[in-house]
């Protein structure tokens, strides 16, 4: 049995950021850049006025009253003339015409029978917002790798640009295998439970993949046999659940080897996740993951997401643990490290309640996941402890 560290080395080796995309920036929002992005024009690209007012020469900034020459408002050229000793009516986002150096706020003025009167003198520049004032033509705007928001999507399309490179975001298949599998609002028959995990990975999925699918099979060798190519190659990654332990009905392990799947490790010394698997199919990654609900999203957590977020080119290093003093006590026997469901408050980390693979509960309470030394068999209140804190 391989270690944490171990297994965690061994997929970061063989995870690489997918390819890159070009997409229009509306349609980019949640992508990582897949380069830098450098203003193409400047913005804005002309000196303009930021409010509705009359823009006035240099030499009349201190006058009382300008004769009116003409208008310009937003989408004008902005070429007209205004002669000293006159001012020009102007609206927000028109070009200020050659030779106005302010504009005054048409609250501020009066006009009547085509002349205007300025109730305050005005200085040089008030009220113009000058060309590149946001950015200069040619500047950085967003670094590779930064994650496309409302305001970067706005950023780069005000900076020229039709398309962006984006990363491509993984595509999902989430395969859940067991005959004893209801889906939500069935009633229970005899020996059957709820199939919580797909949407538990359905969801912890949502802000990491592309597009996820679901699907699921019974414990039937010839099934996962027949689905497992099409899945493959339709996927970025591969996320199996159960079937994948030591028992008789456990087939996936003899699926993905029939499959061509190279398995690259499984069972890992930790506690919950121990039979969690992991295999390559050319660039496609697989896991697969336990069937008990806790130990598929903690495995989930430890080794999926980080690769995802790999994947997609938003991290190129794992996430470290911080450190913590532990609060209670916890026993264990040496040879796996156990990651415990804990609560984190104030630098001291403590159980969030009962820690069985099955039992869900205490990792809905938890926001953090305690590690417990591989040989350490016991943990007391004070202990030095490293903490992940779980950031679904
Ligand atoms: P397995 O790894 O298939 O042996 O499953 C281990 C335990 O997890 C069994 O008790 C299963 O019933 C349970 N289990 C497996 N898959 C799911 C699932 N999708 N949702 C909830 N429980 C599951
Ligand atoms: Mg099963």
């Amino acid at each position: 049995m391989i270690s944490y560290e171990e297994a965690i080395r061994i997929v970061d080796s063989l995870c690489h950021p997918l390819d890159a995309v070009s997409r229009r920036p509306s349609h980019a929002g949640g992508y990582a850049l897949a380069e830098d992005l450098y203003a193409k024009c400047a913005s804005p690209p002309f000196d303009n006025s930021a409010v509705d007012g009359y823009g006035r020469r240099l030499e009349d900034l201190e006058a009382g009253e300008l004769r009116l020459c003409g208008e310009v408002k937003a989408g004008d050229d902005g070429l007209l003339s205004v002669p000293p000793g006159h001012a020009v009516r102007i609206f927000t986002g028109a070009p200020i015409p050659s030779g106005i150096a302010a504009v005054g706020m048409q609250e501020d003025c009066r006009e009547k029978d085509g002349a205007v009167r300025f109730l305050e003198t005005s200085h040089r520049g008030d009220h113009i917002r000058p060309a590149g004032s946001d950015f200069a033509a040619g500047q950085l705007l967003l670094k590779k790798g930064e994650i496309l928001n409302p305001a970067s999507i706005g950023l780069a399309i005000s900076g020229g640009h039709l398309t962006v490179k984006t990363l491509w975001r993984p595509r999902v298949t989430i395969l859940t295998t067991g005959n004893e599998l209801v889906p939500p609002g069935e009633e229970l028959g005899p020996g059957q439970i709820y199939n919580s995990n797909e949407g538990a990975l359905s969801a912890a999925l949502e802000p990491l993949s592309g597009v996820t699918r679901t699907l699921h099979v019974g414990d039937d060798l010839e099934q996962l046999k027949f689905l497992l190519p099409a899945i493959l190659q339709d996927s970025d990654v591969v996320l199996t659940c159960g079937g994948v332990s030591v028992g008789e009905y456990d087939f996936l392990k003899e699926a993905f080897a029939a499959c061509g799947v190279e398995q690259r490790f499984w069972q890992v010394a930790i506690k919950p996740g121990k039979p969690v698997y992991f295999g390559t199919w050319g660039r496609s990654l697989v896991f697969g993951l336990p069937g008990n609900p806790v130990s598929a999203l903690v495995t989930f957590y430890l080794f999926v997401r980080p690769a995802l977020l790999k994947l997609s080119g938003r991290i190129d290093e794992w996430s470290s643990p911080i450190q913590a003093r532990f609060e209670g006590e916890s026993h264990k026997k040496g040879g796996r490290m156990e990651f415990l469901r804990g609560v984190l408050a104030d630098g001291q980390a403590r159980e969030a309640g009962a820690q069985g693979s099955h039992q869900l509960a205490a990792l809905a309470a938890a926001n953090c996941l305690v590690h417990f030394p591989r040989e350490a068999e016991r943990l007391r209140t004070g202990d030095k402890v490293e903490v992940t804190p779980i950031e679904w």
